[in-house]
């Protein structure tokens, strides 16, 4: 097929095999260039199809020359449909993986049920013998729990309404978004999906199998960001869900003997699951305008070598601050940079957006999500959308 671009709303509906590839490789070269790091040796990904979790896997093999084991819940291409980006991902990261002779197997189905659970467990149990970390990585916007309950997570404010700016990533235009607030409802099933209750049961499932290492290390992630995007983000209904994220981290170091649980506050970054969040894409490309400009911009895969290398694995053990949080994001919160985007945030407009903003870098990362506008590819000619990964063929 030649595979071109298919945006609807929030998500692309195609993907590009061989620029997900390219991607994929430029990833794992950064990561090559950085160094070794003396690091996990067995590592469990859940969520390492996309984003974090696949720049953890990447920063996990190539840094620390893990074996790593990832769950993902993508779709098979075919001779006239293109699979999800995550689907190509994993097979280009298999490929190079095993081309470089590290185990790398994947098992794509729903994180969150108990025979995907199984299911890792019993390969762990055949191929690795007990993982030495754990990254949980997944963003969802449902999860359906083993009574067959469906929660639904909504990216709404808690108890007001919140209006501010945002942008029409695809026209430019800047206007005002009004976020409505949740329900006790809608905030009760947000938390189910993207809090920690299936990271504590994973966590407490594999160490009840006996497949953790003594001295383990479990890391999932979160998002803080200034006071502009508090309403809908830190204090909204997935700022909860990430309230119970860390509280649970407390509660697994607590009572899961021989684990210690982190969570790390990552940089906000153009991935499919930010795309979705109101009022953020306008914060992120003026956050990618001021950062870049200052030389301190960083994507996916700088974030989780760096937090491989320095925060995890760095001398001196696992840095946090005084609340046990891994700060990923000490660079967007800096002061200075922060003082930069609040300026320009008040007086951004459709006409100065240009200037001030760096929307065709949202977009090129949106688009290279979808292995999109990667560079030496040649996306007018026949593409193979049917390629299979090698561990589940
Ligand atoms: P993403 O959408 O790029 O990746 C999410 C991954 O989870 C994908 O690989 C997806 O296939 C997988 N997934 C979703 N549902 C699944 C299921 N049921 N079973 C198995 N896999 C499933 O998202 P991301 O931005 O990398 O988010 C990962 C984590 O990082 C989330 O907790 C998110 O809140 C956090 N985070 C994101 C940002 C950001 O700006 N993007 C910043 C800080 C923290």
């Amino acid at each position: 097929m030649i595979v071109k671009p298919k945006i609807r709303g929030f998500i692309c509906t195609t993907a590009h095999p061989e620029g997900c590839k390219a991607i994929v490789r430029s990833q794992i070269d950064y990561v090559k260039k950085a160094g070794k790091i003396n690091g996990a040796k067995k590592v469990l990904v859940i969520g390492a199809s996309m984003g974090y979790g696949l720049a953890s896997r990447i920063a996990a093999a190539y840094g620390c020359g893990a074996a790593t084991l990832g769950v993902i819940f993508d779709k098979p291409g075919s001779s006239t449909k293109t699979a999800s980006a995550g689907w190509y991902n994993t097979a280009a990261f298999e490929g190079f993986a095993h081309a470089d002779g590290l185990y790398a197997k994947t098992i794509n189905g729903d994180a969150f049920s108990s025979e995907i659970k199984e299911q890792v467990i019993d390969l762990i149990k055949k191929d690795l013998g007990k993982v030495d970390m754990i990254v949980y990585s997944l963003a969802a916007p449902r999860r359906t729990t083993s009574d067959g309950t469906v929660y639904s997570s909504v990216l709404k404010t808690v108890d007001k309404e919140f209006t501010n700016k945002t942008i029409d990533v695809k026209t430019g235009e800047v206007s005002e978004a009004t976020i409505t607030p949740a329900s006790e409802e809608e905030i009760f099933a947000t938390v189910k999906v993207m809090g920690g209750e299936d990271w504590k049961d994973w966590i407490g499932s594999l160490k009840a199998a006996g497949v953790i290492e003594d001295g383990a290390v479990t890391v999932a992630y979160s998002y803080i960001g200034p006071e502009i995007t508090h309403p809908i983000y830190k204090d909204g209904s997935i700022g909860k869900a990430k309230d119970h994220l860390a509280a649970t981290a407390k509660e697994i170091t607590k009572s899961i003997d021989g684990v210690k649980a982190y969570v790390s506050v990552n940089k906000a970054l153009v991935t499919q699951s930010s795309a979705a969040i109101p009022i953020v894409p306008l914060y992120i490309s003026i956050l990618y305008k001021t950062m870049k400009e200052m030389g301190l911009h960083e994507g996916c895969i700088e974030q989780m070598q760096r937090m491989f290398a320095e925060k995890i694995y760095g001398d001196g053990g696992v840095k946090t601050d005084e609340n046990g949080l891994i700060r990923l994001d000490d660079l967007e919160m800096r002061k200075d940079v922060q003082e930069k985007v609040q300026n320009i945030w008040k007086n951004i407009s459709s006409e100065s957006l240009e200037k001030y903003a760096d929307l065709d870098g949202y977009r090129k990362d949106f688009s290279k999500l979808f292995g999109f506008e990667a560079d030496g590819i040649d996306y007018e000619a026949d593409t193979d959308t049917s390629i299979g990964i090698e561990s589940l063929s």
